[in-house]
């Protein structure tokens, strides 16, 4: 097995890099470097700026209006990404519901939503998780009721990040209750607007509104709003999942806070030295830095098999990826000790250009650590992946 890139692959690298140097807005990049809060309006921005050049479905075959590129071009791509500091792509539309209506959609789905999903025209959201209904999803009990042409949803989504910009939700209902759970669900596509639809913010242990709770109030759904058939929606949220687990990894990101937690360490002192000489804490950095090639090179034998279709080996990806990330940040609050603990909302927004405490590299710390806590839950929390490894990778 050959895991180097080919002298196209190089090639590839050095456009995109030269894209993302020429176009990647300034304030953008700095937020995103330096920790900060991303606003609906940064993240629509950077989006449509990709959109311009095309590159936003990555993932997507050529015929919906995506790249294909292979999985090695995507790799380097969100690599790239990750260097340069770019914001999210968030997955909800692109990621998630796009493949969904490539694949299931009839063709006015397809017509209609996946060129605003590539131009960021719709918000889109994610409705699966009900309280009670996380990990075991098939109980979830939100139910759609056919009324005439259209369907009677009433019943309670959780969790759902970001639904207070959304346009669009896409929503998994109980249809039909009698028989075995998973085969009375199906797929639909709900607009944000329709009367009867609440969103309440969840305030997390970051102080950061990110997720909410979503009401449905007896909320009129056009029939043609559904996707594949009626109680088949199981199939197509397995279908999802499989995709939501990818770049879960984020290798990228990982080496370049990395490189963020060794400067940092350098620039704070213990016993009058800097704290990265210190043989100790030096050490947790080389083990986090070993493990973090250890999964880049995973990464690349995943990629290297580029099988089109993310298999059980994501959950293998998310799990090393997720305990990654949690280290780098608590690598991080150690480095800068009580600098991080001052609470500064108007610094983190990008409002103030200096923090209340001075070091502006710590000021966001606290937060970004208690933020990254959410990684080992969601897509699937870690304890549920080790099942899926158990079972479908070692067939226990
Ligand atoms: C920040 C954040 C954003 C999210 N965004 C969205 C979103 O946009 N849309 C959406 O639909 N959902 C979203 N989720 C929900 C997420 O998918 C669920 O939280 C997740 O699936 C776990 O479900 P739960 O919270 O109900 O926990 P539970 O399923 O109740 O699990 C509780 C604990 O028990 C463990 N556990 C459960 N079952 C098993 C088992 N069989 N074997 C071993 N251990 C088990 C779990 O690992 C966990 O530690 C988000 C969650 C978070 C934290």
């Amino acid at each position: 097995m050959d895991l180097n890139y080919t002298a196209e692959d190089l090639s590839f690298r050095d456009e995109v890099r030269t894209y993302l140097e020429a176009n990647l807005p300034a304030d953008l990049k700095q937020k995103v470097l330096n920790h900060k809060r991303m606003s609906r309006e940064d993240f629509v921005r950077w989006h449509k700026i990709l959109a311009k050049q095309g590159w936003v479905g990555t993932g997507w075959p050529k015929e919906f209006g995506g790249t294909g590129w292979t999985a090695t071009q995507r790799h380097i791509f969100e690599e790239e990404c990750a260097r340069a500091g770019t914001p999210a792509i968030l997955p909800f539309g692109v990621n998630m519901v796009a493949p969904v209506i490539m694949a299931f959609g009839n063709q006015a789905q397809k017509d209609y939503y996946l060129p605003r999903i590539l131009n960021c025209d719709d918000w889109w959201c994610q409705g699966y998780s009900e309280p009670g209904s996380g990990s075991d999803l098939a109980s979830l009990k939100t139910r759609a009721e056919r009324d005439g042409d259209f369907y009677i949803v009433n019943g309670q989504k959780t969790w759902t990040t970001l639904a207070q910009h959304a346009d669009m939700i896409f929503c998994l209902v109980r249809t039909d209750s009698g028989g075995r759970k998973q085969e009375g669900i199906s797929f639909l596509l709900i607009d944000m607007k329709t009367p009867g639809i609440t969103v309440r913010p969840i305030i997390m242990l970051d102080e950061d509104h990110e997720v909410n709770e979503v009401f449905f109030d007896n909320v009129k759904v056009p029939v043609q709003n559904l996707i594949g058939e009626e109680n088949k929606g199981w199939t197509y949220a397995k279908y999802l999942l499989g995709h939501e687990r990818t770049n879960i990894a984020a290798v990228g990101r990982a080496k370049r806070e990395l490189e963020f937690l060794k400067r940092v360490a350098a620039e704070h002192q213990k016993n009058g030295k800097p704290l990265i000489d210190d043989p100790v804490y030096a050490s947790k950095v080389a083990s986090l830095e070993i493990e973090l090639m250890a999964l880049e090179i995973t990464v690349l034998r995943v990629i290297s098999q580029d099988s089109g279709r993310p298999g059980p080996e994501a959950s293998l990806l998310k799990i090393k990826g997720t305990e990654i990330q949690q280290r780098l940040t608590e690598l991080m609050i150690e480095a800068v000790g009580p600098y991080s603990l001052p609470f500064d909302p108007a610094f983190m927004h990008g409002e103030t250009e200096n923090s209340i405490m001075g070091d502006d590299d710590a000021a966001p710390l606290a937060s970004y650590y208690f933020n990254f806590r959410k990684t080992s839950i969601y897509g699937g929390s870690n304890e549920i992946q080790k099942n899926i490894i158990t079972q479908m990778i070692l067939g226990l």
